[in-house]
């Protein structure tokens, strides 16, 4: 079979997936880090979007910033895994370095939306998604606002969005677990413990 990416004699093909979603201003970019730099054998999915590179963000670490027509290609070419639109602009998971990853027994981390989620669940049912919850609303849209990245009106329509997502989420049968971000430190510990814990269940 072509996978489209090299073999190697080493390749045990017990990677595990994990998924890591939650709505803006919950904290779950700081927590996918914080599980990444816990876990050894984790890698970091760096996904493809058509929205524009900010001051904060790094290509190739962050994301692969490419054109609506590049996308588009790739979309007809099935690379993408899954793929979604957050906020009128386009995101997507490469499969190939994804399967590349699982075949040589990593622990693979998705931060997606839950539309990116629901698909990948649907394609690799072992995946394991976890969703990351704010203590309460009231306590996100507090965080929300002291971010001080957009306007009223924006942080508004972020909010919004993000009780939707979390009704989604709980509503959904796509997540396995949900982690509250009360304190960073606690919910980064609780994560890597619950990977612990569904990789020993799944024997990976
Ligand atoms: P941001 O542009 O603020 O970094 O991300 C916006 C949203 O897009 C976040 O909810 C993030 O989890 C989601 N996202 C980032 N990469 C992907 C991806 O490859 N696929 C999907 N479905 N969502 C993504």
């Amino acid at each position: 079979m072509d996978t489209g990416y090299p073999r190697l004699p080493t390749d045990t093909d017990n990677g595990l997936l994990l998924i890591i979603s939650g709505p803006s201003g919950v904290g779950k970019t700081t927590i996918t880090r914080g599980v990444e730099r816990g876990i050894g054998d984790s890698v970091f999915s760096v996904s493809y979007t058509t929205r524009a590179k900010t001051e904060a963000d790094t290509e190739g670490v962050d994301y692969h910033f490419i054109s609506d027509e590049r996308f588009e290609e790739l979309e007809q070419e099935n690379a993408f895994l899954e793929s979604a639109d957050v906020f009128g602009k386009k995101y997507g998971t490469r499969k190939r370095w994804v399967d590349e990853q699982l075949a040589r027994g990593r622990l693979v981390i998705l931060e997606i939306d839950v539309l990116g989620a629901q698909q990948v669940k649907t394609a690799m049912p072992d995946a394991f998604a976890m969703f990351i919850l704010p203590p309460s609303e009231e306590e996100l849209l507090n965080r929300l606002q002291n971010r001080k990245r957009e306007s009223e009106e924006q942080i508004q329509k972020r909010f919004a969005e993000a009780k939707r997502e979390i009704a989604f989420a709980k509503e959904s049968d796509v997540y396995d677990t949900f982690v509250i971000n009360e304190d960073v430190d606690r919910a980064i510990a609780e994560a890597i413990e619950k990977v612990a814990q569904a990789r020993t269940a799944q024997g990976k």
